[in-house]
């Protein structure tokens, strides 16, 4: 089961403090996303049970799995939007497109369409299509 957009959002937040060597906060989260700190305490929970994010001592950090499982969104993203440019769909019209159905499609599809597409290392925009490994 895919992530979907939504928890994308998130993990993506907390993804850059923590590449920025230091642990998300609730606030921060809920500021840079335009929520209210309870929405984002109650989705950061959420994120947590499903084992995406951990609370250490200094902040949320995204886990391996939640790193794991942004890729895979992204990878699908990318690769629906490739196909879609493909058919003749202008780039930033086939990044809407693709967020209606990335997170829906089943990882056999997704790894159809790439096959389909002769294995494309780069989306529409040049932005590399990460491996799910
Ligand atoms: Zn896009």
């Amino acid at each position: 089961m895919k992530i979907s957009n939504r928890e994308l959002s998130y993990l993506l937040i907390i993804k850059e403090a923590n590449d920025k060597g230091c642990g998300a906060t609730i606030f921060g989260v809920a500021k840079s996303l335009g929520v209210s700190t309870a929405s984002a305490y109650e989705e950061i929970n959420h994120l947590m049970r499903k084992g995406l994010v951990e609370r250490r001592s200094d902040g949320i950090y995204v886990t391996e799995k939640g790193i794991r499982e942004m890729n895979s969104l992204i990878r699908a993203h990318r690769i629906i939007e490739t196909l879609l440019v493909r058919a003749g769909i202008d780039p930033d019209r086939a990044c809407e497109l693709a967020k209606m159905f990335d997170e829906a499609l089943p990882e056999e599809v997704v790894e159809k369409l790439y096959e389909y597409l002769g294995k494309p290392d780069k989306c529409p925009h040049n932005k590399e299509i990460p491996s799910t490994q």
